[in-house]
């Protein structure tokens, strides 16, 4: 593939005794296999994969700890690995190293009904969280996409369909164990809701992206599973339509769990994909949350104001199978989207704006994007002012490189300019470096690198992601 490399740093020694004091610990959970380090070289991206040198399953907190003891003693780096579904490079071993899967630590460490927490290893996934509270009457609502770890989706502040209405990574972590680059655990937070003691350092790990130490266990918030669900879908005749329909809801205060959008091309490559039989029209997925009275009200108001937007027809998906073959459907839209051209790979852009340059965003975004030969479909959580898009490229042919990495930088250079973000959610990683400085400014990524330099004298964790080294 042709992308763009990531900066050039060089692959540091990686030396044979470490290797071996590595099997003598862990036996069969280290391989050096080309097909296991390759898995744990790539994710999401269109970045071509970097391998690392090894991969270690590590089962506890004590195994970390030794796994980065070892890997320190010989200033080797260290790469946290979850599941693998990040999309903006992170996962690269840019410098080589080490790569830390925490897959086998996914155990449910204790479940705290009454307060509505859960404490959890980092390997476990959304999917499988939300199975082990099954009989609990609770749920932890945060999901991307991916069946993502919990581990990978504190370190990238992840969030998805239902931040709108219970918050992302940021709001719903209450506290951590992570093992420093030194070898050192730390514990931050407690399982109060709230706190004045100290400086945040959950939040400071919460988004950190594996550069500054390994995740091991997780202190999550939980709710209750809601009384009443219900989801509908609604086609409008723009994009500023649906748009508007989402500001006006927020503005209004109705405390929707989920607002989606999907344009036109998404929504035939969903309806392919899925089988699903949605108007192809730029769309609406909504869902709300609540007692029964309170869901009927609120979706009597959004349906108002969607007619008041020119929307047609809202179908009403009540059946507990119908909402998730919705959801579902939405879910894998991304893999939907990479559909509509054969061989293609996605460079996806994340951008989030305040809610009321929303529309103002997307219209001009859609604007650059039909003038581009490319397809670039939109799907967005609109509620946040967060919106996705997939530029399609043929990683062979550098034209559409080059042509997706101009979109992207104009579609994020807009946000920026509107108050926005470079990612409201998928993270930095690689692909997203140059646009944090134009975000922050050189004195705020300074004090990001004053911190990373404290934390991780010598650079093992995870290096050459989110800013550079040296200034
Ligand atoms: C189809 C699809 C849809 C998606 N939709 C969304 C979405 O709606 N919202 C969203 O936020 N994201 C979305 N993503 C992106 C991705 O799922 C998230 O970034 C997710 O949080 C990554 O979790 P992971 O377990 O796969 O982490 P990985 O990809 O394995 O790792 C991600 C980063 O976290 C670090 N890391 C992982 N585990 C730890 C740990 N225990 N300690 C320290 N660092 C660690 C890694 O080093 C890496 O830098 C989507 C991705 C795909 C493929």
């Amino acid at each position: 593939m042709n992308h763009p490399a990531p900066p050039a740093l060089a692959r540091r020694p990686f030396p044979t005794e470490l290797l071996e004091q590595l099997r003598s610990a862990f036996g069969e959970r280290v391989s050096n296999s080309e097909a296991v380090r390759a898995h744990h070289g790539r994710d999401e991206s269109p970045f071509d994969p970097q391998l690392p040198d090894a991969v270690v399953f590590a089962q506890s907190t004590g195994e970390v700890q030794t796994i980065v003891k070892l890997c320190a003693r010989y200033g080797v780096p260290i790469i946290p690995y979850g599941n693998g579904s990040s999309l903006e490079g992170h996962l690269l071993a840019v410098q080589g190293g080490i790569s830390i899967d925490l897959s086998q630590m996914n155990r449910v460490l204790s479940i705290n009904a009454e307060d509505l927490t859960v404490t959890v290893e980092p390997g476990i996934s959304r999917k499988q969280l939300n199975e082990a509270l099954r009989d609990t009457g609770l749920f932890f609502p945060i999901d991307p996409g991916a069946d993502a770890s919990i581990g990978g989706m504190t370190a990238t502040r992840a969030s998805g369909t239902n931040a709108v209405r219970y918050g992302t990574m940021r709001e719903n972590v209450l506290g951590l164990t992570a093992v420093l680059a030194d070898g050192r655990v730390v514990k931050t937070g407690t399982r109060a809701r709230k706190s004045s003691a100290g400086y945040d350092l959950t939040r400071l790990f919460v988004g950190s992206e594996g550069t500054l130490g390994v995740i091991t266990e997780i202190t999550l918030r939980l709710y209750p599973q809601p009384e009443a669900v219900s989801a509908a879908v609604c086609a409008f005749p723009s994009m500023g339509e649906a748009v508007r329909t989402v500001i006006e809801t927020i503005q209004i205060g109705v405390p929707i769990a989920r607002v989606e959008f999907i344009d036109s091309l998404a929504v035939r490559a969903i309806n392919k994909h899925s089988n699903l039989t949605l108007r192809e029209k730029h769309t609406l997925f909504f869902e709300f949350h609540g007692t029964a009275a309170g869901v009927e009200e609120q979706a009597q108001l959004v349906q108002e104001l969607a007619a008041q937007h020119g929307g047609e027809g809202f179908e009403w998906a009540t059946r507990p199978e119908d909402r998730s073959r919705l959801w579902n459907a939405r879910h894998n839209a991304y893999f939907a989207m990479l559909q509509l051209k054969p061989g293609c790979r996605a460079v996806t852009t994340d951008v989030c704006v305040p809610i009321s340059r929303l529309a103002e965003c997307v219209i001009e975004t859609e604007t650059d994007l039909k003038a581009s030969p490319l397809p670039c479909p939109i799907v967005g959580h609109v509620g946040d002012g967060n919106f996705h898009v997939a530029i399609l490229i043929d990683p062979d042919k550098p034209e559409e490189i080059d042509e997706a990495e101009r979109l992207n930088r104009r579609i994020v250079q807009r946000a920026i300019e509107m108050d926005g973000t470079c990612t409201g959610e998928h993270g930095v990683g690689l692909h997203k470096m140059d646009f944090l400085i134009e975000e922050h400014g050189a004195d705020t990524i300074d004090t990001m690198r004053a911190i990373k330099h404290a934390l991780d004298p010598h650079n093992l964790m995870n290096p050459g992601k989110i800013f550079s080294w040296a200034a």
